[in-house]
């Protein structure tokens, strides 16, 4: 019933000849349609096209039309070649690399002055990045990719025609692997009652739905690949990322965004941003798609995603989010479907026209994303010279700013904790589009003096403020204290009086994340710069002969790789269970020695230099007890109900070169888990999924159920009979409730409920605490710990906090690892109701008959991004099989 007549465009379709080029290339094929190729028109019922599929069609439009030309920027996670296109007007075409050159100028600033940057603008054209498929769940925008394409290739409407000569399409498919995955779940339940069933595994090889988590830390191959796509290439005015989770009833969520918006982004691009939106919902009302509703849940503030990292790129993000019921299968609303405050369908300034209900196909979400495409295009079209222009001045203000207050410059000594690791966050910036630079000689800064090779990011640049806002401590605005200013805008999902929660985190301040040491300058910098390609740490070496032992610091990340690839080559490696020192110099408990009849010299030799590590040596036995390490056999916990942070520490532990291996369900269940493993991993996962799972009858009877009560009960008897077991995060309540343990989850009573539990007459949260970083004690002399400082920031992000029952208390009971201290624990992000926390353990070791369980309360590999706290993972691996 609802579906209008709202696809001319596609409708008329001449069979094009062109001649171009002077006649040299001539294409003189009818351009195909979709169905053609894929065999059923996109967004049929019960049909989705793979990302074979797709790349098939894609090439069959390449060979008939002179306007559409593929390439590929890189490699999927599973290898398959990430393949994008570029649309435009045959003319333009034939000029790509002229208009990219002018693109990158006006992004890039350098050099020009007003007069030159107009006359650019007015030469060149709007750039224009649109993906589909990033989240393959929700399929629409992915199969509409393939119809945008077809339309533009073949339409005579004025509009387009616009919207060819004025910008260049840059279409891209962001997850080609989770295209297929899906595709291949979803077909063969057509029909069965496992049709709408969820993917029993994450839609991408490591990290599902967090890809759009992964942004300004580029930890994944296809966001690299889309990050110098986007910031080493094409520097688009507009980056349009499609979703397809809108808030129900309404059929699409648009632009202006929600609150907060995020406060290092240049005023202009929020006002632009505003300014598309509308366009598109004009364009809604104009075709008379109804139910288009904005400002409300999606907000700007978090830069972890496709759309914010850019915003401080000056690159005007579009975020929507289209319905969706399930993949391709209709279905039939009603009112009774719809929430009370939907019912009587009230119109409001952001929602004039709303949607009353009847079938929502995938043909519908996918023309909504035509319209919403359509729309972008059109508008960078009309706009496209002032666009270019207002790009270049927003990076002319920028690079003004930062000349005239501070920070002036981001200074990172090369004297760090983790020194390897203080040059991946600024290699990762270099990938971003930052320059980064290194002192040519001493200079004083605030009064602190620098060496010559010291690091300087200067903020005299165009993309300064991405610098800032990654660099700084974020303090999340408090909605109660000025509920003007939020012009009482509140989510359906909170409180009365409640805060304004993120979307997503609250604070990620990248060098505290790291354990990288940064500092401003307050003041100008006087020193001369020279600028570096790739950031490479101080060089590595073997310091000393080593008669009995090298040394390798607990410090450094890397010494982890180093001593998994010795063990695996057959080294003896011992842990050193206090401090000692050699020659007068002084190393930490944890430090790791690798006996040197077991290694060669050249070996270690290039571990130091491949690793940038310095290796130290004793010529005999030290004074300080050790433990012998072996390699651990680790077990990672792999639930069918698809789990990101299982898919995170999998990846992480391939970067480490740990090995491990996977259980499922039936692994757990089956037992006699100590003979196959050392160390069980839970990540962060609830309880209740861990332990049952999928309900029966809601997918294909392999996948049903969790652990049940009897891989409970083996997990239990593995740790009793002297096996490990580590739980992350909030997989920690599984370990407390489940195994009996003495510890209280000291947060248990005032967790605020997820973004859309709460019932209605929930009071007010008294604690809240959006994915945060708080400051946290370590005892560095528990082996967990070892490498830590005493003190670091770490991320609380929906953490549990433990309490240790009373009568446990002593000698015997758990030990406590981490805690957080006694007050002032918010260094960036959000936090109310500290008491809550202070004084409450992190991370704990409760020793368990034979065995123990390590409860590592907090997000300590949280999205790859901590590197800071990596250690107390991998730690506790070693400590699983050290003897
Ligand atoms: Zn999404």
């Amino acid at each position: 019933m609802f579906r209008k007549k709202s696809l001319s465009l596609m409708v008329v379709v001449p069979a094009v000849l062109i001649l171009l080029f002077g006649g040299v290339v001539s294409f003189a094929q009818r351009v195909p349609p979709p169905e053609e190729v894929l065999g059923f028109k996109v967004g049929a019922d019960y049909h989705l096209a793979t990302y074979q599929q797709a790349i098939e069609y894609f090439r069959a439009l390449e060979k008939a039309s002179p306007m559409i030309k593929l390439f590929e920027m890189g490699k999927t996670a599973m290898g398959k070649p990430m393949i994008y296109a570029v649309i435009s007007s045959a003319q333009n075409m034939a000029k790509l690399d002229h208009f990219k050159e002018i693109s990158r100028k006006l992004a890039l600033v350098k050099g020009l002055t007003d007069e030159e940057a107009r006359r650019l603008a007015a030469e060149g054209r709007a750039v224009v990045y649109i993906d589909g498929g990033l989240h393959a769940s929700e399929c629409a925008p992915a199969q509409h990719n393939i119809q945008l394409a077809y339309d533009l290739l073949t339409s005579e409407e004025p509009d387009i025609r616009l919207i060819l000569d004025n910008t260049i399409l840059v279409l891209v498919f962001a997850n080609p692997d989770g295209m297929d995955m899906l595709a291949e779940w979803y077909h063969p339940n057509v029909g069965t009652s496992y049709e709408v069933s969820s993917m029993p595994w994450l839609y991408h090889k490591y990290v599902g739905h967090d890809n759009n988590r992964d942004s300004y830390m580029v930890n994944q191959v296809e966001t690299q690949n889309l990050t110098r796509l986007v910031n080493q290439e094409w520097y688009p005015l507009v980056l349009y990322n499609h979703h397809q989770t809108g808030p129900f009833p309404a059929r699409i969520w648009i632009p202006p965004n929600s609150e907060p918006t995020n406060p290092n982004v240049h005023p202009l691009l929020v006002r632009w941003q505003n300014l598309i939106g509308c366009a598109m919902g004009a364009a809604f009302e104009q075709e008379g798609k109804e139910g288009v509703v904005s400002r409300i849940r999606y907000d700007s503030w978090y830069p972890g995603y496709v759309t914010q990292v850019v915003d401080s790129h000056n690159i005007m993000s579009i975020l929507t989010e289209t319905n969706l019921y399930r993949y391709a299968t209709p279905h039939f609303y009603t009112l009774g479907d719809f929430p009370e405050e939907y019912q009587d369908f009230t119109i409001s300034t952001f929602y004039p026209s709303p949607w009353k209900g009847g079938w929502w196909r995938l043909r519908d979400a996918v023309d909504y994303c035509l319209t919403a495409s359509k729309a972008v295009l059109h508008t960078a079209a009309k706009y496209h010279a002032e666009l270019l222009y207002n790009k270049y001045q927003m990076g002319r203000d920028v690079i003004a700013r930062f000349q005239k207050e501070p920070p002036y410059a981001w200074i990172i000594p090369q004297s760090q904790w983790d020194a390897p690791t203080a040059a991946l966050l600024l290699n990762k910036m270099i990938l971003l589009g930052i320059d980064v630079y290194q002192a040519e000689e001493s200079f004083v800064s605030d009064g602190i003096s620098y060496p010559a090779g010291t690091w300087v990011i200067p903020m005299n640049q165009p993309f300064a403020l991405f610098v800032k806002n990654i660099f700084e401590e974020q303090r999340y605005p408090d909605l109660m204290k000025y509920p003007d200013l939020w012009q009482g805008l509140v989510r359906p999902q909170m409180f009365p009086g409640a805060y304004l929660p993120p979307y997503d985190m609250a604070g990620w301040t990248l060098p505290y994340q790291m354990g990288v040491k940064v500092s401003t300058a307050n003041t100008l910098l006087e020193v001369s710069l020279t600028p570096v390609e790739r950031v490479v740490p101080p060089a590595g070496r073997v310091e000393r002969g080593a008669g009995y032992a090298y040394l390798i610091s607990p410090k450094t990340n890397n010494s982890f790789i180093a001593v998994n690839r010795i063990l695996k080559k057959g080294g003896e490696v011992l842990w050193a269970g206090d401090s000692f020192s050699v020659e007068g110099k002084s190393y930490p408990p944890g430090t790791l020695m690798v006996l040197s009849r077991s290694v060669s010299r050249s070996f270690m030799d290039s571990l130091a230099k491949e690793l940038f590590l310095t290796i130290g040596g004793t010529g005999g036995r030290i004074s300080a007890k050790t433990y012998k390490l072996k390699t651990p056999r680790v077990a990672l916990y792999k639930s069918w109900a698809a789990n990101a942070d299982e898919g995170w520490t999998r990846w992480l532990f391939e970067q480490f070169e740990f090995p491990y291996t996977n259980i499922h369900d039936a692994e757990v269940k089956a037992g006699e888990l100590g003979n196959r493993f050392d160390v069980i991993v839970i990540p962060s996962q609830s309880t209740d999924a861990i332990v049952d799972g999928h309900k029966q009858g809601t997918i294909p009877p392999q996948y049903v159920g969790g652990i049940t009560s009897k891989g409970v009960r083996n997990i239990k008897r593995f740790v009793e009979e002297g096996g490990t077991l580590v739980a992350l995060n909030s997989g920690c309540l599984f370990a407390i409730d489940k195994l009996g343990l003495p510890v209280r989850d000291a947060l248990k009573d005032v967790r605020p409920p997820g973004r859309r539990e709460a019932p209605k007459d929930a009071k007010p949260p008294e604690f809240a605490c959006p994915g945060s970083l708080l400051r946290m004690e370590f005892d560095s002399k528990h082996p967990v710990a070892y490498g830590m400082s005493e003190e670091a920031p770490a991320m609380f992000n929906r953490s549990p906090a433990f309490s240790i029952l009373p009568s446990f208390e002593g000698e015997k009971g758990p030990a406590v690892i981490a805690k957080y201290p006694k007050e002032s624990l918010l260094v960036s992000g959000f936090l109310m109701g500290e008491k809550y926390l202070q004084n409450k353990a992190s991370a704990v070791e409760v020793p368990l008959a034979k065995g123990k369980v390590i409860l590592l309360g907090f997000g300590v590999q949280n999205r790859a991004q901590p590197h800071g706290t990596f250690k107390l993972l991998f730690n506790s691996l070693y400590y699983s099989s050290a003897r």
